[in-house]
């Protein structure tokens, strides 16, 4: 997929033009959000949760190295195989040589951003193998040739009558006017269409949302069948995954269990938690006769020690995005790349570089929704304000908001000056607000009052009101800014 993620300005403006964009995400609302401050208040260990989640990535990361040798012997142990692939180019080398291996020409898919990253339904078509999405969201977006929008609801931005629409279209052979008004026949009709390749597919691709070191197992946590059925029908088994997601123990993934659904879509457990841990054995009755795991690097290791760690430790819930007013009114495509939202403006440039993806960490309010959400507290606005510091280093940023800044700096530190300043321009801003206390125009601001008023200020700045009220409060002895 190439990115686009510096067009992000002209693909907001884009999305917000959408009426059927709009549509979708004001059918979504708050829902998500309600739903996981519903299920996140049953449990009030959860704060607790969170920081021991946070503790166990911390230690994985300080020594990765050793807990992914551990899993990797574990994997070797059980008769698995284990790719190490530094880059995009490697990991598809890796997983097209499997294929070609055992002569594949169908391959079933669980859904996995990682192959997102790798753009590995375009190679795999392109070296004459089809590759056939069976997660409900990536199916349909398959049939449209559009990108997920969303790291766990990929086609979160389409409405019921257009999955419908796609149906009649990409499913010629059934009867046009058969009745798809309802999720369950949609669902229904998938299942039937996907059902014959399930069979028919000689090698499944599954993502992994956890490896763990001391079992050498993969994890995947979903509530659709299809996760299942693709590695377990499937001769050949390929775990397509990337090196931070290892965690050492079983009782580790018990607390990541307990935080993942609960953040993403507030379930206190998904529909299925399915272990992998190897081809099967003599004895079994269903299972892949081969199970290799491609491991990608793709630059991460290269955060490792450094100040953007943290964003390692993602667990690809999509809590940040589901709270990001960003996110919500423009939705993912408009970030141009893989990863959306929140996840997308801070691990973006570390994945494909700053200088292809600088509009991302500045698509963000900083309001703080995403920190605060976050199951292992990633400082996603700290990252993101890094980003622009370096954006700002290296001249990337446009030279009048260089020159804003530079003004602005200059003020900040004479703070007497800034105060006055400040003050005027609030008093100013006050007249000219009127009565109506709002502004429709105002110079440097034309992004925002180009679709809405500007709140005027009080005509008096926080500083000065503070200052007052302090006074007020030490004549009248009323001791404290409370009882104002
Ligand atoms: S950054 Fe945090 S909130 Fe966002 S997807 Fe990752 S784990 Fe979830």
């Amino acid at each position: 997929m190439q990115p686009s993620c510096n067009s992000f300005k002209q693909q907001a403006a884009q999305a917000l033009r959408d009426p059927k964009l709009q549509g979708a995400f004001g059918k979504l609302g708050d829902g998500l959000q309600a739903r996981r401050a519903a299920a996140v208040g049953q449990l009030p260990e959860f704060e607790a949760l969170r920081e021991d989640a946070r503790r166990i990535k911390r230690r994985v990361m300080s020594d990765l190295d050793t807990w992914l040798e551990q899993f990797e012997q574990k994997v070797r142990g059980q008769g698995g195989h284990l790719h190490w692939a530094s880059t995009a180019d490697d990991a598809r080398e890796a997983i097209l040589a499997i294929c070609q291996r055992v002569g594949a020409k169908t391959v079933t898919k669980g859904k996995s951003m990682v192959t997102e990253e790798l753009g590995l339904n375009d190679y795999l078509v392109d070296q004459g193998i089809t590759p056939v999405e069976t997660d409900l969201g990536e199916y349909i977006l398959q049939l449209r040739r559009e990108a997920p929008s969303h790291i766990v609801m990929p086609a979160v931005h389409l409405a019921q009558d257009d999955i419908e629409r796609t149906f009649v279209e990409s499913h010629p052979q059934l009867p046009p006017d058969r009745d798809l008004s309802t999720a369950e026949s949609l669902v229904a009709e998938a299942r039937q269409e996907l059902r014959e390749l399930f069979f028919k597919a000689d090698v499944g691709i599954t993502g992994a949302n956890f490896m763990i070191a001391e079992t050498g197992s993969t994890v995947i946590v979903t509530n659709e069948g299809n996760g299942d059925l693709t590695q377990t029908l499937a001769r050949v088994h390929v775990v397509v995954t990337t090196i931070e997601r290892v965690i050492p123990t079983l009782e580790d993934l018990s607390t990541f269990l307990r935080l993942l659904p609960r953040s993403a879509t507030g379930q206190d457990a998904t529909a299925y938690v399915t272990l992998s841990s190897g081809p099967k054995r003599e004895g079994d009755m269903h299972g892949p006769e081969e199970f290799h795991v491609v491991v990608l690097d793709n630059g991460r290791s290269e955060l490792l020690g450094g100040e953007n760690q943290d964003i390692l430790n993602c667990i690809r819930c999509g809590a940040c995005m589901n709270h990001c007013p960003v996110y919500g009114a423009v939705g993912g495509h408009a970030y141009g790349w893989v990863y959306p939202g929140p996840l997308g403006a801070a691990l973006t440039p570390a994945l494909i570089g700053v200088e292809k993806s600088a509009a991302l960490p500045n698509a963000s309010t900083f309001c703080g929704q995403c920190v605060a959400v976050c199951p292992v507290k990633i400082p996603l606005t700290d990252i993101m304000r890094r980003w622009r510091v370096r954006e700002h280093g290296q001249k990337m940023t446009s030279p009048l908001a260089r020159a804003g800044l530079s003004v602005w700096a200059w003020l900040a530190s004479r703070p007497a000056l800034y105060r006055k300043l400040t003050g005027l321009a609030a008093w100013g801003m006050a007249l000219c607000g009127g009565r109506r206390r709002r502004l429709s125009r105002m110079p440097l601001a034309g992004g925002w009052t180009r679709y809405r008023d500007f709140p005027a200020p009080e005509g008096e700045t926080f500083h000065a009101q503070l200052a007052r009220r302090k006074k007020r409060a030490s004549k009248t002895g009323a001791g404290g800014l409370c009882h104002e």
